[in-house]
């Protein structure tokens, strides 16, 4: 790592809302990018742990998605096409049809919606209410489902949804499987609440849930858990939305986290990573008798970025590539293995996760403050790494799936070293 001049921020201090927020954490002026390093103006150089939040699984600028996107851009393909059809948007159906869901056996319409997370969820929430009439949710503490104001009345933040001023909008919440507070008999009390006619609850149109929640602090539901969630959903004609926005495109190992459970959702909201190349294109993807849709009733500008579905038909490609499957095998594996290591040089942590994230808990371990410090640490040290939790509690270990061995090595030695120093 060399480091040389003052990182040049006056400009976004000045000009830039205060609403800014990951860039306090990491304040230097990034310029380039590639696979899973980062290199700012001044020549310094981090190991990206963090990913943009879930959305460069597949590292940044991968060369096999930016050759299609150069040759798209090279021949003039069509940029904005509202929801016109056009051959970039065929290529995708096809190939996201083909390669992820019938090998899945999940026969799921799609629905373009606005470019980001959030979007998503707006729409899953508006489809479910319209297919069933009814107009309650049900949601669980600690999941994180977007800013907008829907998807902010499903979040559990006291602070996000503060911020958003939403009230109850008939939404109930139960406690997760898992969380800060220890286990909960969540789908006990999901029965209950469904069963008892004078539960002061109406049946609600859809339960919303994160297969593993990863801003409330990296909880994985278990597989028993979301089963039991999906019978007793199915058996009051409850809708189930699996949210894989942050969990999906295979950063729990599979492309999605709920098909370890080997459960079908009726919706599924999916953004982040689908383009893996950080362009913006968000899906809802829903069983086909839920396509209760009428022409337009649900519309906007900027649906299905053109380039997003070159990029994201290329990733479906990767996702043929043997070479893709074993590297995130391994890299799971490597995860895997340092994870054991933690767990035996500190037992107080608490380690969570699934394939390619690992939660690494301080909360009774020097807590918050602790978390901080090796965030810090690493931040010094040339390594990218995100906290997440009810207190930011929780260091959030997410390299890109196709990350480098060495580099993965190297940047866990940093975590390794920062929480022994911290
Ligand atoms: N759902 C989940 C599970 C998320 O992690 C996020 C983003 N962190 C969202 C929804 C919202 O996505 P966006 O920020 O793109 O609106």
């Amino acid at each position: 790592m060399t480091t040389s001049a003052e990182p040049d921020t006056a400009v976004f201090e000045k000009l830039e809302s205060e609403v800014r927020m990951y860039c306090r954490t990491f304040p230097v002026v990034f310029e380039r990018a590639k696979g899973a390093e980062l290199r700012t103006e001044e020549g310094r150089t981090f190991i990206d742990f963090f990913c943009g939040a879930g959305s460069l699984n597949y590292g940044h600028n991968n060369e096999f998605i930016k050759r299609r996107l150069l040759d798209y851009l090279a021949d003039d393909g069509i940029m904005h096409g509202l929801d016109l059809y056009t051959a970039a948007k065929r290529s995708f159906l096809t190939s996201f049809n083909e390669i992820v869901l019938q090998p899945r056996g999940l026969d799921f319409k799609m629905q373009f919606t606005g470019p980001t997370g959030t979007d998503a969820v707006e729409a899953a929430l508006k489809l479910a209410r319209k297919a069933t009439g009814r107009s309650g949710l049900m949601a669980f503490t600690g999941g994180y489902h977007g800013m907008s104001h829907g998807s902010l009345a499903v979040t559990g933040s006291r602070r996000a949804r503060r911020a958003g001023g939403v009230s109850g909008q008939d939404v109930t919440f139960v406690p997760y499987e898992d969380g800060p507070l220890g286990p909960f008999d969540s789908i006990g009390l999901v029965e209950r609440l469904f069963a008892d006619s004078s539960s002061g609850t109406e049946l609600p149109a859809a339960v919303i849930v994160e297969p593993m929640q990863m801003e409330g602090g990296v909880y994985p539901a278990s597989r028993e858990w979301l089963r039991a969630l999906r019978q007793v959903t199915e058996r009051y004609g409850v809708l189930l939305i699996l949210d894989e926005i942050q969990s999906g495109c295979g950063r729990t190992g599979r492309f999605f986290c709920f098909e370890d459970a080997g459960i079908i959702p009726d919706i599924v909201t999916v953004s982040k990573s689908i383009s893996g190349y950080g362009l913006p294109l968000s899906l809802t993807l829903f069983r086909r008798e839920l396509d209760v849709w009428a022409p337009g009733e649900h519309t906007g500008t900027f649906r299905g970025n053109q380039l997003a579905f070159v990029a994201a038909t290329a990733v479906c490609e990767i996702w043929q590539q043997p070479a893709f499957r074993t590297g995130l095998r391994e890299a799971s594996e490597h995860l895997a293995r340092f994870r054991a290591e933690l767990g035996a040089l500190d037992p107080a942590l608490g380690l969570r996760g699934r394939g390619m994230v690992l939660g690494i808990d301080t909360g009774r371990a020097g807590g918050p403050e602790r978390a901080a410090r090796v965030q810090r640490y690493a931040f010094d040290h040339g390594l990218i790494v995100e906290c997440c939790g009810r207190q930011d509690e929780v260091l959030k270990v997410m390299p890109p799936l196709t990350i480098d061995p060495a580099l993965l090595d190297a940047g866990l030695g940093v975590l390794r070293d920062g929480l022994l120093a911290a």
